[in-house]
């Protein structure tokens, strides 16, 4: 089991969450390690988009698992001398048949585990709601007959049964489909419903003691940090661990928007 509290607590050159050729990334494992070793990190992780059980493009093939573990491993020699490398995955979780607490996950040799939510059930099925906008609501129509609402709450009683499930290591962008409800319809994620969704979450992962991450991927296109800015205070109080990661899908963005995280959080924390 890996203390992130202690290496967040020896450097700011990190990342736990990012993707590559073997899921959805834009460039070779390879050249995310390169980028790492050269941006003087000290700590990198490999977390592919889990394998699921059924068709999706943005996810790794079952096939390409072992693959995944031999680049793996020749990368981690390669730059051992280096940065530290782990090997990990973002598992969704789908429901009780599928996440991160499936025995599945137990037979491969990770470092450790991300949990997330991007699939909702849908009356067609389980639909991925993380995309781009424009997707977005095109499935609002298709899928979700404009119910927001449903949407939202459906997200975050996914993640609430993803925590009672347990078995991962991080909980990855908590709040997201704040960005997509939002777009959807504005001001959404002031009202007080959905503040207490999220509120519910924290208190979840406050009593699980789960470690979360500030997930960076939307800073610069879409000024939005998840969690929202407005609920790390809660965690940072309740003493959560929380690391500060890119999810980098091209190598020269490991670092994007990080360290802006680290001075907000750095600022809340000293006031
Ligand atoms: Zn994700
Ligand atoms: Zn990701």
């Amino acid at each position: 089991m890996i203390d992130f509290s202690k290496i967040i607590s020896e450097s700011n050159l990190y990342n736990f969450h990012s993707h590559t050729q073997f899921c959805d990334g834009r460039a070779e494992m390879e050249q995310f390690a390169q980028a790492a070793a050269d941006s003087r990190f000290t700590h990198y992780g490999f977390s592919p988009h889990s394998p699921i059980p059924f068709e999706s493009p943005c996810n790794m093939k079952f096939s390409d698992v072992d693959k995944y573990i031999a680049e793996f491993n020749r990368l981690k020699s390669l730059y051992s001398d280096r940065l530290e490398l782990y090997m990990a995955m973002e598992i969704d979780y789908l429901g009780d048949d599928w996440g991160p607490a499936s025995p599945y996950f137990d037979s491969l040799p990770l470092d450790y585990r991300i949990g997330s939510v991007h699939f909702i059930p849908s009356k067609n099925g389980m639909v991925d709601v993380d995309g781009r906008f424009e997707s977005f609501k095109n499935k609002m129509a298709v899928h979700f007959d404009n119910d927001i609402r449903y949407v939202v709450e459906s997200f975050y009683s996914q993640t609430n049964r993803m925590i009672q499930s347990g078995k991962f290591d991080i909980i990855g962008h908590f709040d997201k489909i704040g960005h997509n409800a939002s777009h959807f319809c504005p001001g959404i994620e002031d009202k007080q419903w959905y503040i207490n969704l999220v509120n519910d979450i924290i208190d979840n992962i406050i009593s699980n003691k789960l470690t979360v991450e500030i997930n960076t991927k939307a800073k610069a296109e879409h000024n939005k940090f998840f969690p929202n800015e407005k609920y790390w205070k809660r965690l940072s109080d309740a003493g959560i661990t929380i690391v500060i990661n890119s999810d980098a899908h091209y190598p020269e963005l490991i670092n994007a928007s990080r360290p802006e995280a680290l001075t907000s959080l750095d600022r809340l924390r000293s006031n």
